[in-house]
């Protein structure tokens, strides 16, 4: 079976299986033999390795995958590529493909089950349509994972990257690095896809912190926090927080846990660092 990754052997397995793209599936396939080593490198994938692949496609980044990793899992939700991935992936024995969708999937009995319980490294050229939910449901469901290697939308990129004050954080930035620190491995323009996307793209790389960033005790307090101050953007903190139906604070309590901290009340949510939400919400928990 020829490499996939390069136009030419790309189409030649479309053709032969006449397949037709699906656009609710997010279907860009990579052809650039670059990028392709560009993920592996940046999750630093070695034989030591058990990756969980999410949509495989037509098994481009899965051979990649196979040559680099102990053991590869990939997940792909559409039946038609199914016949293909046998085909291109006929030739390793280190792989098993899962025809579900990845967010109805049980991934810690996976893990359990396939890799001991042991942490596992997550690689994707992800369906655009669903990056967050996957994200967050890998990070949700308290999987034991070393990193998060994927291609996303560049902007999804900048907002899980971005710091206090930019014009790109928000609730996605405190939600990812709550868990994990980020960092832009490359960009991707749409050439390297077939079909093209109509957005730029980027590789990011998410390792888990190993140790909880900081102490809290209420962790969906946090969230419920974070939330609130980036729908009401606009809005101080105070106001943004008292509007919320998901918290029970009068103004008064949220000024004073502000003042606490040594925080105006007239400060925004988007001025806060993760620390000042987190020990906000440390105050706001002992206030009542
Ligand atoms: N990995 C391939 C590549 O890089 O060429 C394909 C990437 S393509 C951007 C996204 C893949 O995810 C498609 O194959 C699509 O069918 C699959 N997919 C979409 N939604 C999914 C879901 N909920 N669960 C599993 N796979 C999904």
């Amino acid at each position: 079976m020829a490499t996939l990754g390069n136009p030419k052997n790309t189409i030649e397995i479309l053709n032969k299986y006449k397949f037709v793209f699906q656009k609710k599936f997010g279907q860009n396939f990579l052809i650039d033999t670059h990028v392709l080593d560009k993920i592996i490198q940046a999750a630093e994938i070695s034989k030591e390795d058990f990756v969980l692949e999410i949509g495989p496609g037509i098994g481009t980044l899965t051979q990649y995958l196979c040559e680099n990793a102990r053991e590869v899992v990939a997940v792909e939700i559409d039946r038609m590529l199914i016949p293909i991935l046998e085909d291109t992936l006929s030739e390793y024995d280190n792989v098993t493909v899962i025809n579900n969708d990845i967010l109805k999937l049980d991934l810690n009995a996976l893990v359990e089950e396939r890799n001991q319980g042991r942490p596992i490294k997550v690689v994707a050229n992800l369906p655009y349509y669903i990056t967050t939910p996957i994200i967050m449901d890998l990070f949700e469901r308290h999987l034991p994972l070393k990193n998060i290697t994927v291609m996303v939308q560049k902007e999804v990129a900048d907002r899980m990257q971005a710091v206090p004050g930019s014009k790109d954080y928000g609730a996605l930035s405190l939600a990812v690095q709550y868990y994990a620190k980020p960092y832009i491995a490359a960009n991707v323009p749409p050439n390297c896809f077939m079909p093209r996307p109509n957005v730029g793209s980027a590789v990011i790389n998410l390792t888990l912190h190993q140790e909880k960033p900081l102490e809290i005790k209420d962790e969906s307090l946090l969230f419920k926090l974070v939330r609130a101050s980036f729908n009401q953007r606009r809005k101080t903190l105070v106001n943004g927080l008292n509007n919320s139906p998901e918290l029970p604070y009068s103004k008064e309590e949220i000024t004073k846990a502000l003042h606490s901290l040594g925080l105006s009340e007239n400060i925004r949510g988007e001025a806060l660092t993760l620390e000042q939400f987190a020990a906000l919400a440390n105050a706001l928990s002992m206030s009542r």
